[in-house]
């Protein structure tokens, strides 16, 4: 893309109620813009990396035996009352009337679609196990959506939900999603944990969280260093008070507190901030059960399906990732996330040389598939670097003075450090 025709408006001013890193930066950077409290639009940039994270999802998900389908956002009111979360789920659901006065619910969150959708089409122990999913608009009337993507009403999740013969055969999926999950995390460039968690609203036994470790992360967790045990306070600790005492203290607050309990591995425990970006569930038969979800097993007895439920933050994780990754200038994206991995700046549009050689890198850089931006905009270089740095790519070739001698610089927006390189060598800098 070239800068001279890209839709990225930058500003200089964040929006008044902005107070995380990513919410600014978000905005001033021209990813995202707020059309109303909790509810995002995706400009192009932001666009860029909210799909690049959603293809990791799936293709680790694909890879691990997941089919994707898509269920109707909009649900009817009598699939909640069945479950009897039209009750549990509160004020959270967002409901709507339409023009027969029929009562519909916008999701958020779809065991029960998942469930009529397989109910009488999967009736053999033989079609079993099915782990559906789908990366879908979610919509959650929460009581305080601040804090930009991080807590929208209207955000994308990628919801999995598997269905099985037995309870071993449920666990084997759960851990297989644990082990994908994984490996998705880590493809994203992050730092996280998994930890221990409650089973909340959506029901069943077993539980796990899957953290981005960020000091401005809304989650208290307890974790070891020397292995890679983690819970959710909300797991460990009993009263309430203590509970929410300790969930409102910031990191700095956390550290001046020492743990009494040991890790099992004999190790000390320390608290981190997370934010919650995964939760993988073992649901047992309580919506296939109150559904009357069944299949016949190997005798011919009809019985409910054990099930799983798999969610992940698609749409806040564009946020975690700049929770976790950036500096008073601006966003640093991990190479896996950045909207441009490259952005070849020309310092002076003017300079027919320049421009020659600014040309040549992006086409060379295309050829290869490096997702480039040229910056071929007419600004001064020193507002060209600040917009970069805002933006955040994780590297910029500035193509300038030094060109008399042949050289161009690789400015590195991790380290903010620049080299000189001659102009056929930055491949080797860049990758
Ligand atoms: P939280 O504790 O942050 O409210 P949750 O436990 O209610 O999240 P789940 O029902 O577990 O959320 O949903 C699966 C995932 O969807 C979460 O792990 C989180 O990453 C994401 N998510 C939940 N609520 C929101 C929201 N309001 N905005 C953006 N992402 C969200
Ligand atoms: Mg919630
Ligand atoms: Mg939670
Ligand atoms: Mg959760």
């Amino acid at each position: 893309m070239r800068r001279s025709r890209a839709f990225v408006p930058t500003t200089k001013e964040a929006p008044s109620d902005a107070t995380l890193p990513s919410h600014k930066f978000l905005i001033r950077g021209g990813f995202i813009n707020s059309q109303g409290a909790g509810l995002y639009n995706f400009m192009p940039l932001g666009k860029i990396v909210l799909e690049k994270i959603r293809a990791i999802v799936k293709e680790e998900l694909d890879r691990s035996g997941c089919q994707e389908v898509q269920l109707s956002f909009v649900t009817p009111i009598g699939l909640w009352e069945r479950s009897g979360r039209s009750e549990a789920m509160g004020k959270e659901m967002l409901r709507i009337k339409d023009r027969h006065e029929n009562e519909f619910v916008l999701s958020p969150t779809n065991e029960e679609a998942m469930v009529e959708m397989v109910k009488n089409r999967v009736t053999s122990y033989k079609d079993l196990p099915l782990n559906l999913y789908q990366i879908n608009t979610k919509f959650r009337d929460e009581a305080r959506p601040r804090y930009g993507l991080m807590r929208g009403r209207e955000f994308l999740m990628k919801d999995g939900y598997s269905f099985h013969s037995s309870v071993e055969d449920m666990i084997r999926e759960f851990d297989l999603m644990e082990e994908t999950y994984k490996k998705i995390f880590t493809r994203l460039g992050l730092d996280f944990r998994v930890v221990a968690a409650d089973s909340g609203a959506i029901g069943g036994e077993g539980s796990k969280e899957f953290h981005v470790l960020a000091n401005s992360g809304e989650d208290t967790l307890v974790v070891c260093e020397a292995c890679d045990y983690g819970a959710n306070i909300e797991t460990i600790y009993e009263s309430e008070e203590e509970i929410d005492a300790l969930k409102i203290k910031s990191y700095e607050e956390l550290q001046e507190l020492t743990i009494e309990k040991r890790c099992s591995c004999g190790s000390e425990l320390h608290f981190k901030k997370g934010i919650e970006v995964g939760h993988i569930f073992q649901l047992g038969t309580k919506y296939s059960a109150a559904l009357e979800a069944h299949f016949n097993d190997e005798n011919g007895r009809s019985k409910p399906f054990e099930m799983a439920t798999f969610g992940i933050g698609v749409s806040r994780l564009v946020a975690a990732v700049i929770e976790q990754n950036h500096d008073e200038s601006g966003c640093i994206w991990t190479k896996a996330t950045a909207p441009y991995v490259v952005n070849i700046m020309i310092s002076n549009i003017k300079d027919d040389a320049q421009v020659n050689l600014g040309e040549e890198l992006y086409t060379k850089l295309q050829e290869s598939n490096v997702d480039v931006m040229l910056d071929d905009s007419k600004e001064r270089f020193g507002f060209k670097m600040k917009d970069a740095e805002l933006i955040g790519f994780p590297y910029t070739v500035v193509i300038g003075k030094e060109l008399e001698n042949g050289l161009v610089q690789v400015f590195e927006r991790k380290t903010k450090e620049s080299i000189s390189v001659k102009a056929d060598e930055i491949f080797e800098k860049i990758t």
